[in-house]
């Protein structure tokens, strides 16, 4: 049965004139990032309404840094995984446009695919909430929370929080992807969190196929989404890009 989606995966990739992928925490949990809904993950020892709402990032720092550098350590030790390797090759081979992602990890990047669209920012910089300097993270210093730039202001991650709005710039050219797009690939998530859950449905309402790999069904299953292929997206993602790589020819007719 999976084997049957792959190859119908890699033959609608192979014959849309365009394919975006839509990425969610579930992408990263081969990396050893919790997704926010899982067990064992960050929340569950952290409320999101006490430590990541950007009220309390500017009234109480020292306590969101708790959870952030938390945050900030696992991310700056994970390694990209074969998904985000395969989503960087299906690029640099023509096949992928674009990558929105809801994640902040910045694993696309260290993947190597360069057209990226960060719905919620990258973990991996912060900025200073005085005069605005950003700098990557691995540069300051975390030993004395919250963490301080030269003119005494406040760093906090350069991601979006609970109760700010997703920048306009990465709105618009999203929503644009997902219109112009013939094949959407949702890969792990649970298509929740707005405004990113409501891509897959503006893709499909300008005629593109929905292609899901998650290892369970969401609310896009049956519904959105054409087919899901269940599965990790680090087993999933290799297999259809080894299935373009080697039988492009006989897939695109
Ligand atoms: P989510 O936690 O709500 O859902 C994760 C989804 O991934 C689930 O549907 C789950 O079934 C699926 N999944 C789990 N493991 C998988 C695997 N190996 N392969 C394929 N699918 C798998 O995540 P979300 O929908 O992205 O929304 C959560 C929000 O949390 C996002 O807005 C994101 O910004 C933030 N977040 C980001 C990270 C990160 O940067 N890595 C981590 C946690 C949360
Ligand atoms: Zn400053």
């Amino acid at each position: 049965m999976t084997e049957e989606l792959i190859i119908r995966a890699a033959r609608d990739i192979i014959r849309a004139k365009k394919v975006v992928a839509l990425t969610g925490a579930g992408m990263s949990v081969e990396s050893g990032i919790a997704p926010f809904r899982g067990e064992g993950g960050i929340w569950e020892k952290y409320d999101p309404e006490e430590y990541a709402y950007i009220d309390i990032v500017r009234t109480n720092p020292g306590k969101s840094w708790i959870l952030l550098s938390e945050m900030q350590k696992e991310i700056t030790k994970a390694q990209p995984n074969p998904g985000h390797i395969s989503l960087a090759e299906l690029e640099r081979l023509g096949y992928l446009s674009s990558i929105i992602t809801q994640n902040v990890d910045g694993l696309h990047h260290e993947a190597g695919n360069k057209n990226i669209i960060e719905f919620h920012g990258n973990h991996r910089w912060v900025v200073c909430m005085e005069c605005g300097k950003r700098v990557k993270c691995t540069e300051i210093s975390l030993e004395k929370l919250p963490p301080r730039c030269e003119c005494q202001g406040v760093f906090k991650p350069d991601v979006i929080f609970f109760g700010e709005a997703i920048p306009y710039e990465a709105l618009t050219k999203s929503n644009q992807e997902a219109r112009s797009c013939e094949v959407m690939l949702v890969i792990g998530t649970s298509a929740v969190v707005q405004p990113a859950a409501s891509m897959p449905g503006i893709a499909k309402s300008s005629g593109a196929t929905i292609i899901e790999i998650n290892i369970e069904e969401t609310e896009l299953t049956g519904y959105i989404s054409d087919y899901l292929i269940k599965g990790k997206a680090g087993e999933v993602l290799p297999k259809i890009v080894n299935k373009i790589k080697n039988d492009a020819a006989n897939l695109s007719v």
